[in-house]
């Protein structure tokens, strides 16, 4: 049985539409990821799911039971939904212990004060911060406050949770770390996951599916590694992936069925479409992806071109070509030597091209 399903939901605020018409199904045990730019409307339907705003139209179902209708008027309470919550400003409560932070809603349902050790116990060894318990959260660093706020959401079980941002306030060792943490506790915990994020590695990396909106609308559902590798659109290609994928407009003839041949300027890309029986119109507009580590500096290369600049990270280099003045950019591992304006010869070896129309920019191919 799905664990959550949004059938046609809007949510309009005045006339601005924030979320339109979404459908989606997110089912047991998964880690989804609401993702997209500012505004697009994530933390909207985060807020749906959770009751804590109300659907202008559609429908919300929680483990096969309706708790939002706009035609039967069906609206349950957020703390009946059986859902957690986790934002991205997880005030603790100062006057309380560790311990006692992750006790109270324990606490609140009644539960024996055994049953109450027991469990906050096993929640501190899940988080590691058993040695915390009797400290106060002014006495620890943000992530140790964050796995705190887990703990305390995760105490009373709920078999869904919504995070909103959890790691906005983090450094970016701490937001790598808690990363590898909310994985584990995913698969540990087997609850579902739905979180809202901008940042589209922290989607890449966590989600066993990610829902990339923009503008109130559904751009693509599916597992991070198909959303990287057969984007529904430009705009998605783009989204994901750092660096950023490239983009050459190019002209396009079918070889035959299953070959099309591209060219820009003097490159030419032979070009096998995923689905058979694609054809190109002669006078088509067409938008060529290629992700950068699709593109090899070789000196065997068929292309020819010069160094325009490098930008060493230790583990990798970007290194961005000039050819005839369209710069693609490549991803070599380790360091390279290169200078600026140096000549350099570049070679594409993988077939995991992607092709868009140039008017609708909708995948193709
Ligand atoms: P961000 O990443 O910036 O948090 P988001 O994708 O979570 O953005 P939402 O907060 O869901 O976006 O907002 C979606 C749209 O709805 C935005 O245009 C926003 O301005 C609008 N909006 C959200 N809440 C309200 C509100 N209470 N009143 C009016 N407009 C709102």
């Amino acid at each position: 049985m799905p664990e959550i399903k949004l059938v046609n939901v809007t949510k309009r605020f005045g006339k601005a539409v924030a979320v339109d018409n979404l459908n989606l199904t997110i089912e047991d045990g998964e880690f989804v990821t609401l993702l997209g730019p500012s505004g697009c409307g994530k933390t909207t339907t985060l807020r749906m799911i959770a009751g804590l705003e109300t659907p202008s139209e559609g429908e919300i179902y929680i483990d096969g039971e309706c708790v939002f209708s706009s035609e039967t008027g069906v609206d349950i309470n957020p703390d009946k939904r059986n859902v957690g919550f986790l934002f991205q400003n997880y005030a603790l409560w100062p006057h309380m212990t560790v311990y006692k932070n992750i006790a109270f809603g324990l606490e609140n349902m009644k539960w024996e004060k055994s049953r109450i050790e027991v469990r906050v116990k096993e929640l501190l060894h899940l988080l590691r911060i058993d040695e915390f318990a009797d400290r106060y959260p002014s006495e620890l660093s943000g992530g140790q406050q964050q796995r705190v706020a887990i703990a305390r959401t995760l105490a009373t079980g709920p078999k869904i949770l919504l995070m909103d941002e959890p790691l906005s306030n983090l450094d970016a060792k701490l937001r790598m770390e808690m990363r590898t943490e909310l994985k584990r506790l995913h698969v540990e915990t087997g609850s579902t996951f739905v979180y809202v994020t901008h940042d589209q590695l922290e989607a890449m990396t966590l989600s066993t599916k990610i829902c990339l909106l923009k503008d109130g609308f559904l751009q693509q559902f599916q597992p991070p590694l198909d959303i990287y590798r057969y984007p529904a659109n430009f705009f998605v290609a783009d989204f994901v992936g750092s660096p950023n994928i490239n983009i050459l407009k190019v002209k396009g003839s079918n070889v035959n069925l299953d070959e099309i041949k591209l060219t820009h300027e003097k490159m030419e890309f032979l070009f096998e479409p995923v689905s058979s029986s694609v054809t190109i119109q002669a006078d088509q507009e067409l938008l060529l992806g290629i992700r950068p580590e699709d593109i090899v500096l070789d000196e065997k290369g068929v292309v020819e071109g010069k160094i325009y600049s490098t930008l060493p990270s230790g583990m990798e280099t970007i290194v961005k070509i000039d050819i005839d003045g369209s710069i693609l950019t490549s991803v070599v591992f380790g360091d390279v030597d290169f200078a600026v304006g140096e000549e350099a010869r570049l070679s594409f070896p993988g077939d995991r091209y992607v092709l868009f129309d140039g008017k609708t920019t909708k995948n193709i191919a």
